[in-house]
């Protein structure tokens, strides 16, 4: 008898934060659908979901850390590696100074609570002045606005998509975008809807 489950989840691929449901038949995945029934996506989902199927099966997924021997990879433990890369921070750092450690922090470490919850502590041990992530290759200047505006560079007003009538767009494409911090699953229909009860109006220098 085949042992089937759905797991309901949030997609984390992407701010808009579709709820997802995976079904799971002899610990395989077997489909992966929109949550009819979660309130805030109502059942939306894009490609990038589904293929977390793909992602999560991918044979060429790195499972366990890896190192070069004499130009071949081979396995090694949690421990070694962890011991191996803070030696050689340690000896970089040592050498050329705290600088010379450059970070970058990808999106996908505001879906992870571990990240959330450690990156501040080894960003601040590593003190390197040489911090980047998708923040400050995109948006620094909208956090900027904010602090002068409202006294915190994380006061982000968000549109009220679902109550707004006027909605003046400069510059941006939610559809793209899933409306980013505005996080907004199904934008298209979302932006239908404002079309219906008043006026979506994009001014795009582009
Ligand atoms: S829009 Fe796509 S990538 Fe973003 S949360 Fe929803 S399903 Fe995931």
């Amino acid at each position: 008898m085949s042992a089937s489950k759905t797991h309901f989840r949030t997609c984390n691929l992407c701010e808009a934060m579709c709820g997802i449901a995976i079904k799971v038949e002899d610990g395989v995945i077997t489909s992966i659908k929109g949550d009819e029934d979660d309130s805030f996506s109502r059942g939306h989902i894009c490609p990038k979901a589904i293929a977390l199927k793909d992602l999560y099966e991918d044979p060429d997924r790195i499972r366990r850390p890896l190192h070069k021997v004499d130009g071949e990879w081979q396995e090694l433990s949690w421990d070694d590696a962890l011991d191996k890369v803070a030696a050689r921070i340690a000896s970089l750092q040592a050498e050329h100074g705290n600088d010379a450690m450059g970070v970058y922090l990808g999106n996908p470490n505001v879906h992870n609570t571990g990240s959330i919850l450690m990156s501040g502590g080894l960003l601040r041990a590593l003190k390197t002045k040489n911090k980047f992530s998708a923040t400050s290759v995109d948006q620094l200047p909208h956090h900027i606005v904010c602090w002068k505006m409202f006294g915190h560079q994380l006061r982000i007003p968000v549109p009220d998509i679902d109550n707004t009538d006027h909605f003046l767009m400069f510059g941006a494409n939610p559809l793209a975008s899933n409306g980013s911090i505005m996080s907004v699953a199904d934008v298209k229909q979302r932006l239908k809807d404002v079309r219906k009860r008043g006026k979506l109006v994009v001014v795009d220098p582009r």
